[in-house]
């Protein structure tokens, strides 16, 4: 395989391919390293990939899985979702190019199937028999459901105030759900101590998280292919742990590294929920770390208040002449209107933080006019049903003409 150990992001110090975390020397994170060189030849790679099936293993090259064939590989592919051009939202933007990554289109509906789909397959490689999570949401539904199709237990963390269809669509995939009282950042303390003592266990997004981190780079080689092998100026993406924003980052550098495209990194935009923004308040007050926050927003899948990647978002955003921005629950609630209607796609709050932050750089001129703007929609609007409650009104009429035009006839007037 490609990928040729895990690596401290502190100290460089390296590890075998095992289920491993943190740096023994400095409790640095830890990443996957690849040896690159093995894709010199760029045609070659490029043919592989368009080859490949329509899902995220085209890019099989670039993940830290064993052997080239699916034998191990989850029977829930993820990726290759589309990207469409919102004309009618740049429009109302006053921007030029504007694209929708709607990720949404996976098969629980979020991003979260990407990285599930690597940390399962790596555990299965690595011999593990029953997958866990600490969730904002979305986790819990793409876990659940890779345990499913792959026939192995699962454990589910998650906040027992979690949003209803959350919930709902957890469950019915047969996980052990477990509702704890308290935060994600409580789900998640206990989770790390629970994976202390489950040797079985593969917690994709602890002791697996090195492997997980890594399905969110395809977001990346997607949008490049996608643009005919092109690079976007600028990039919105949601930040809860910044996981997603900094490995978009990596992706994006790979794929120039290796030659597949040319140019630089795009301009990277960062957004938060301002009821729990620790890394938009960093970016803003020039610091290096995040200072932990208590959560409070509609935006629950963003709701991490101890961001575990926040150090490296604020790089990245630095780094690129970017930004991280934060927007309100009011604020949100209208992102995900102005979506829904100008492009046809319904997100969830996660979404509507990322709609809303592209509207706020739009309208402050943070955006050139003739840019080209890729905006990241994470997740599915039918599992936050409550964020769009009471936004519109309704027309409830007996089945006559009579009716139908009284109905109408008031709704002129008021
Ligand atoms: C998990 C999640 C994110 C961001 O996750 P990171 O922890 O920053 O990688 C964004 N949007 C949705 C809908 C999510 O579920
Ligand atoms: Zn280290």
């Amino acid at each position: 395989m490609a990928a040729k150990q895990l690596k401290c992001r502190e100290c460089g110090t390296e590890y075998p391919l095992e289920a491993r975390y943190v740096c023994s020397r400095c409790f640095g994170p830890l990443e996957v390293g690849y040896d690159h060189e093995r894709l010199a030849d760029v045609g070659e790679v490029r043919r592989r990939i368009q080859g490949g099936p329509q899902n995220m293993w085209r890019y099989h090259d670039f993940l830290p899985l064993a052997g080239p064939q699916p034998r191990m590989r989850t029977g829930l592919p993820a990726g290759c979702t589309p990207l469409i051009r919102a004309d009618r939202l740049a429009e109302r933007l006053g921007l030029r190019e504007v694209w929708v990554k709607n990720d949404a289109a996976n098969p629980t509906h979020s991003f979260k199937d990407r990285v599930v789909s690597v940390a399962a397959t790596r555990a299965r490689e690595l011999g593990f028999d029953t997958l866990a999570c600490a969730s904002t949401g979305n986790l819990a539904n793409s876990v659940a459901a890779h345990g499913a199709a792959l026939g192995m237990a699962s454990y589910v963390l998650i906040p027992a105030d979690l949003e209803e269809q959350k919930v709902l669509a957890t469950g019915v995939y047969g996980t052990n759900l477990v509702k704890v009282r308290g935060n994600y950042d409580d789900v998640n303390r206990l989770c790390t101590e629970l994976s202390g003592d489950r040797e079985n266990w593969a917690f994709v997004n602890i002791n697996m998280r090195p492997y997980y981190a890594e399905g969110s780079k395809t977001v990346a080689y997607e949008i490049a292919e996608q643009l005919g092998w092109e690079l976007p100026d600028r990039v919105v993406v949601p930040i809860a742990s910044g996981s997603l924003f900094t490995k978009i980052g990596k992706g994006f550098a790979e794929f120039i590294d290796v030659g597949l495209i040319d140019g630089e990194v795009p301009t990277m935009n960062g957004a938060q929920a301002t009821g729990c923004s620790p890394v938009a308040t960093a970016f803003r007050d020039g610091q290096d770390f995040c200072r932990p926050v208590k959560p409070h927003t509609i935006a629950k899948s963003l709701a991490i208040g101890n961001p575990a990647d926040g150090p490296y978002a604020l790089d990245l955003a630095r780094a690129t002449g970017g930004s991280i921005d934060s927007v309100n629950d009011q604020e949100i609630r209208a992102g995900i209107r102005l979506l829904a209607e100008t492009t046809g796609v319904f997100t969830e709050t996660a979404g509507g933080v990322t709609t809303a932050v592209l509207q706020k750089l739009a309208e402050t001129g943070a955006i050139d006019r003739e840019e080209r703007v890729v905006i990241v929609i994470t997740g599915e609007g039918l599992k936050t049903l409550d964020a769009v409650r009471h936004s519109f009104i309704d027309y409830e009429v007996d089945p006559t003409i009579e009716s139908f035009e009284e109905a109408f006839a008031e709704s002129v007037t008021v």
